[in-house]
């Protein structure tokens, strides 16, 4: 039985409602406004009283208006049809949204008419099932039943879209009957199973998760061991992120975060992407899904919207949405985790999500903490980061969530509550800094600030070494400022260009460069060697006119390698190059690296 109430205040974003029977929190209602209803989430009991955020303007609505209760959880709609989608925070489809509303009125527009929504899934595609379960089958939540060609998901040089037990049910059954090889919608039924108490269950393509809830239909947790290749140079050797782990990329704004998040999109080595764009303005949501798809995947030669979902948001669509939309985003990555995929969910910006956090928490009167952001803050970034992970599956294979998030603080400043609550839980810190930006210096990662606790794929100590070379290199610098060139001796000097060197050929990376745009660890560790060398050479020179000649013409040098494709005889020629380059400046009989 579901429960029935009538609204007792309305202030703003939230309602109050009074209900007979019983409702549980995040339980989803609607709001009866003339012929519309309005989705609602219930985020405090109090008695006989509840508190709703209504996921769009409640204008209109007034004290008596109806609540409908549906006895469920804020959910997703899981299954076939999600790939190369773009769904507002409840899971509209906004294309089709917009299609829909054009039929009511000509200008309306793209984003959410209000009491409109659309199933997250096409009812009417057929999907070309082939069974791989058999009658008798002992099978548990999460087991694969079967599969569909979806996209490049073709069963093919990919594995196909797994249909599997849907992760509510408990315990073990017993599979009565599969579907056989055909076309099936995703609400027809493709099996029966029978619980241990004799009860069949049909399962359908589709299933339901409530956004806010785990999925845990896996074996174990398995340590993120192994370095997600973002091909992003900085990141990679420096501050790397591991598959299932977890990263956050603070910057004021114009720092490139967005830029650094669809290069990662692009490049990264992952099966799929989902992107939650919780926009600071609404046209950058709009530029997000007119580039989107005109990106190319390297891997496929295809539109990257095929392995990707944007989940997407602006700051003018209501706070609720833009809460619910970093939860549906995860829900969706841990669906495809759970077929053994890799899958990386990148969250841009996640400070829009705290400020809607913090707007609810204002509305609902609750004792405000630091920055009026509520108590629970840390609590709820820290639950939403740990959705990242890597997992065995029960059939050995392994899958993964990658959750990596921007922070977009006020004028830049780290130390306000969102970044430092981001900071005590994830893996990786990327520091976007201004004066980077502005010398355009990308990515503009700082490499004294940013840290990464998983493993290097080169050697901690010599990565720790080039960073010395940075940080000296960087104090020299403050100090020229002020003694000027002539008051440095050419030793610091000649440190402060190996820095520059190692910043200009090494850390900065042209994300709009084709050739430039990425570079796989394989090469950033034959790269790495070569600046290792100029690093570490004692070399003499004259005076400092001939240091920063001979660091310019080396980087140049170099710079030209970075355009030669790995592994061709161009790409050896340019490695010699740039290795007698050092080699003519280099102290006789200094130690080899
Ligand atoms: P943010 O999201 O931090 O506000 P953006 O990612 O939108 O900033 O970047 C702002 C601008 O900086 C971009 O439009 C682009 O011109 C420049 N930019 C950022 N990253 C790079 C990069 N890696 N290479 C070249 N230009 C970049
Ligand atoms: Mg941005």
């Amino acid at each position: 039985m579901t429960s029935k109430g009538r609204i007792a205040a309305v202030n703003g974003n939230m309602i109050t409602v009074e209900f007979d029977g019983a409702v549980a929190q995040n339980e989803v209602g609607y709001a009866s406004l003339g012929g519309k209803r309005l989705m609602a989430e219930i985020v405090r009991v109090r008695g006989g009283r509840c508190d709703m955020q209504v996921f769009e303007s409640t204008t209109g609505l007034s004290i008596g208006d109806s609540v409908d209760f549906t006895g469920e959880l804020l959910a997703a709609e899981l299954g076939p049809g999600m790939l190369g989608q773009v769904y507002d925070g409840l899971q509209n489809p906004l294309k089709d949204l917009a299609a829909e509303a054009a039929k009511i009125s000509k200008d309306a527009g793209y984003f959410l008419q209000r009491g409109m929504y659309l199933p997250g899934l096409p009812r009417d595609k057929k999907w070309n099932f082939h069974p791989t379960a058999n009658v008798g089958d002992r099978v548990v939540a999460g087991d694969f039943l079967g599969w569909v060609p979806e996209g490049i998901f073709d069963g093919k040089s990919m594995p196909g879209h797994k249909i599997m037990v849907p992760f509510a049910l408990k315990g073990t059954y017993t599979v009565k009957s599969v579907a056989p090889a055909g076309e099936y919608t995703v609400t027809e039924k493709i099996a029966t199973l029978e619980g241990a108490d004799g009860a069949e269950t049909e399962v359908k393509m589709m299933q339901r998760w409530p956004v806010k809830v785990p999925v845990k239909c896996f074996a174990e947790r398995l340590e993120p061991s192994e370095t997600l290749e973002t091909t992003v140079r900085t990141i990679d050797t420096f501050f790397p992120v591991a598959v299932g782990g977890t990263y956050c990329i603070p910057g004021p704004f114009g720092a490139g975060k967005t830029v650094l998040q669809q290069t990662t999109a692009r490049y990264a080595k992952i099966d799929i992407v989902i992107s939650a764009a919780c926009g600071e303005r609404a046209g950058e949501v709009v530029e997000t899904l007119k580039e989107f798809p005109e990106i190319i995947d390297p891997r496929t030669g295809q539109s990257l919207m095929k392995r990707t979902i944007i989940i997407c948001n602006t700051s003018s669509m209501p706070v609720a949405s833009r809460e619910a939309s970093v939860y549906t985003a995860v829900t969706l990555a841990e669906y495809f985790r759970q077929m053994g995929l890799a899958v990386l969910v990148l969250a841009d910006s996640t400070s829009r999500w705290a400020q809607a956090m913090r707007e609810l928490s204002g509305r609902l009167e609750e004792i405000p903490g630091e920055e009026a952001f509520p108590a629970y803050l840390e609590s709820r970034i820290a639950a939403f980061y740990e959705r990242a992970g890597r997992v065995r599956l029960r059939n050995g294979e392994t899958g993964s969530v990658t959750i990596g998030g921007t922070v977009s603080p006020a004028g830049g400043n780290f130390d306000e509550p969102v970044t430092q609550a981001t900071l005590k839980v994830v893996g990786g810190f990327h520091g976007l800094s201004r004066a980077r930006s502005d010398a355009r210096r990308y990515p503009a990662i700082d490499p004294l600030d940013s840290w990464s606790h998983y493993n290097p794929v080169i050697e901690q100590g010599r990565v720790e070494k080039a960073r010395s070379i940075l940080r000296r290199g960087s104090e020299i610098g403050q100090m020229m400022k002020v003694v000027g060139e002539e008051g440095t001796s050419l030793e610091d000097f000649t440190v402060y260009l190996k820095a520059e060197f190692l910043d200009a050929v090494y850390l900065q990376q042209n994300a709009f460069s084709e050739a430039d745009a990425t570079t796989p660890i394989e090469r950033q560790k034959v790269m790495f060697e070569a600046v290792e060398k100029a690093l570490l050479a004692e070399l003499a020179f004259k005076e400092k006119s001939e240091a920063r000649r001979f660091f310019m013409e080396l980087q140049q040098t170099f710079i030209d390698w970075n355009d030669k494709p790995f592994g061709t005889p161009e790409f050896e020629e340019g490695s010699r190059a740039v290795y007698d380059k050092v080699a003519t400046a280099a102290v006789e009989g200094c130690p080899a690296v």
